[in-house]
C-alpha cells in the first residue's frame, strides 16, 4: 500500500461521514466526507494519484456542504470542470475537505457545530497544544501535510490557499485569475475567486495546474486560449525559458515590514537567491497598506449577493425540508438563512449588504473599488513584464517578481483569542488577490517556535512559469 493510501485509511477510520469528527484515539479528520470507492489503477499523467477536493468543488459523487449546514444534504449533479480534468488525466479524488464556511475565514474554525476544528498536524513533535491549519482551506492543507492525499484543491480569494500552505509548512499556489475554471466551484467573491492548488513540492504543484489550467466553455471568466499564448509569447520574450534564476530581478516590498514587523524574510534565503544570479531590490508600493479594508468591502459585498441564492428550498437542509403551517414565503426564507448560515457568514452578509446600501455605496463600496485600481496600478508599475491582457502599461524597468512573507506569523493556536482580529492575517495575501496576480507559498524553514513559516512568490499575470522558476529555488 502506497504511504499515503495508507494515511488516507488511518484518516477515514477518524471521519465521520457527516462531519469528520475525531475519534478519541486520533486528531479530527481534515475531511469532511471521504469517498468510499477506492483509487482503481489508472493510466495518464496523474494516474492513480490521490487528490483531495476543498468542499465548495462539486464532485458528483458525494456532498458539497461548503462546511456549512444550509447546503448539509446537497449532493451536486455534475462535477465542476476542474475535478473533471483530475479525474480524466487519472487521479483519484479521495474526499471533501473542511474549510471555513463559504471560504469565510482564516483558520478553518468557522464551521457547523457538528464539525470538529482542523488540527495543524505540522509542529514539532515537543508541542501538542493544537494550532489552526489556516483557512479557509485548512483542510486540504492539513490532509496534504499529513500525508493522506498526494495534493489538494483548495480556492482562493483573499488569501486561502496560501495561508493554510503557510502554516502547515507546504507549498500553495493561487494562479493567475481566470486560468483555473470555476464552473462548478460554489461563488464567495466572483471578481476575486480563484482554484488553487496544494501540494509538498513546487514540482508537483506545476504538474496538477498543468493539468487543470485550461480554456473552459462553461466559464466565461476563464480565459481563452489566444490570450494564455499571448501570455507565453511576453514570457518568452521578457524571460527566455531556462531554469536558472541569473539576471531575475525580484522585488521585496518595503510595505510589508510595515505591515509585518515580526516576520522577517529568512537572510539565507536573500543570499541563496543573491548566489544563483538574480537580484534583490527594495520597492514602495504604498497602496498594499489600504489592500485590507477595500478587500473586505469588496469581498463582504460580492458574498451578500452570491449567498442571496440559498435558502429559497432549492438546495436540501433540515430547515428548508420543515414546513411551518401559516408561514410566508419572506418568514420561511428568514427561518432557513438564520439557521442555516453560521455567524461568521452572517455577519458577511449584513456587512456587504451595508456597503452596497445607497446610503454607504460611495462611501465604502466605490471607495473599495478605487483603491482595488490603485492597487492594481502599483503592482503594474513595479513589474518590467508587462500585463499580457492590458499591454502598454509596463514601465520597460521594474522587478519580475516580488517577495515577502506569506504571513505575519506563524499558525495560531486554536481556540487562543490573543486579541488580534483574525482578518489582520491576510494582510499580505490580499493585495494579489486585488490585483488577480499568480502568487505561490513555499515552506522556508522554521519560526522561533518551531512551527513552518511560508514567503510568497507573486509575478505578473500569467507569468506562473517564474513563479515556479523561484519557488524550485527556496525548496
Ligand atoms: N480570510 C479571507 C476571508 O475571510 C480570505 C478567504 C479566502 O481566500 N477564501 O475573506
Amino acid at each position: 500500500m502506497k504511504r499515503s493510501a495508507l494515511r488516507l485509511a488511518q484518516a477515514a477510520k477518524h471521519a465521520h461521514a457527516a462531519g469528520g469528527q475525531g475519534a478519541a484515539s486520533g486528531p479530527p479528520s481534515p475531511y469532511s466526507w471521504i469517498n468510499p470507492d477506492k483509487a482503481a489503477s489508472t493510466s495518464g499523467p496523474l494516474g492513480g494519484r490521490l487528490i483531495a477536493i476543498k468542499d465548495n468543488i462539486s464532485y458528483s459523487k458525494g456532498p458539497t456542504t461548503c462546511s456549512s449546514d444550509i447546503l448539509q444534504d446537497f449532493v451536486p449533479p455534475y462535477d465542476a470542470t476542474c475535478v473533471q480534468s483530475l479525474t480524466s488525466a487519472g487521479a483519484h479524488i479521495v474526499g471533501k475537505t473542511k474549510m471555513d464556511e463559504f471560504g469565510m475565514g482564516s483558520q478553518t474554525t468557522h464551521l457547523p457545530p457538528s464539525y470538529t476544528p482542523v488540527h495543524n498536524p505540522s509542529g514539532p513533535p515537543s508541542d501538542t497544544l493544537p494550532r489552526s491549519a489556516g483557512g479557509s482551506s485548512g483542510g486540504s492543507a492539513a490532509a496534504v501535510a499529513e500525508g493522506s492525499c498526494w495534493a489538494a484543491l483548495g480556492t482562493d480569494t483573499g488569501g486561502s490557499v496560501r495561508l493554510p500552505a503557510s502554516y502547515c509548512g507546504v507549498v500553495g499556489l493561487k494562479p493567475s485569475y481566470g486560468l483555473i475554471s470555476r464552473y462548478g466551484v460554489v461563488a464567495y467573491a466572483d471578481s476575486l475567486d480563484c482554484v488553487g492548488v496544494l501540494g509538498k513540492s513546487v514540482d508537483l504543484v506545476e504538474k496538477v495546474f498543468g493539468v487543470v489550467s485550461h480554456p473552459d466553455e462553461n466559464d466565461m471568466t476563464c480565459v481563452s486560449e489566444e490570450n494564455r499564448q499571448t501570455a507565453s509569447s511576453i514570457l518568452d520574450a521578457y524571460s527566455p525559458s531556462s531554469s536558472s534564476l541569473a539576471g531575475l530581478r525580484i522585488g521585496l516590498p518595503i510595505q510589508t515590514h510595515l505591515e509585518a514587523p515580526n516576520v522577517q524574510l529568512p537572510t539565507s534565503l536573500l543570499e541563496h537567491f543573491k548566489s544563483l544570479g538574480a537580484t534583490l531590490h527594495p520597492v514602495d508600493m504604498p497602496s498594499l497598506t489600504m489592500a485590507l479594508p477595500a478587500y473586505y468591502v469588496l469581498a463582504s459585498a460580492e458574498a451578500a449577493s452570491n449567498l442571496g441564492r440559498f435558502g429559497g428550498g432549492w438546495y436540501g437542509s433540515e430547515w428548508e425540508r420543515e414546513r411551518v403551517e401559516g408561514e410566508s414565503g419572506a418568514a420561511r426564507r428568514r427561518r432557513i438563512r438564520t439557521q442555516g448560515f453560521g455567524p461568521e457568514v452572517r455577519k458577511r452578509i449584513l456587512a456587504g449588504t451595508y456597503a452596497l446600501t445607497a446610503d454607504a455605496f460611495n462611501n465604502s463600496y466605490l471607495k473599495a473599488l478605487h483603491l482595488r485600481r490603485l492597487v492594481r496600478k502599483e503592482f503594474g508599475a513595479v513589474f518590467r513584464i508587462p500585463h499580457p491582457l492590458a499591454p502598454g502599461e509596463a514601465p520597460g524597468h521594474g522587478v519580475d517578481l516580488l517577495l515577502h512573507p506569506t504571513a505575519v506569523r506563524t499558525a495560531p493556536r486554536l481556540g487562543e483569542d490573543n486579541g488580534e482580529p483574525e482578518y489582520l492575517q491576510d494582510v499580505l495575501t490580499v493585495p494579489a488577490s486585488l490585483a488577480g496576480l499568480p502568487a505561490m507559498s513555499v515552506p522556508a524553514g522554521r519560526g522561533a517556535d518551531g512551527w513552518p513559516i511560508g514567503v510568497s512568490l507573486v509575478g505578473q499575470w500569467g507569468m506562473e512559469d517564474i513563479v515556479f522558476r523561484a519557488g524550485r529555488a527556496v525548496e
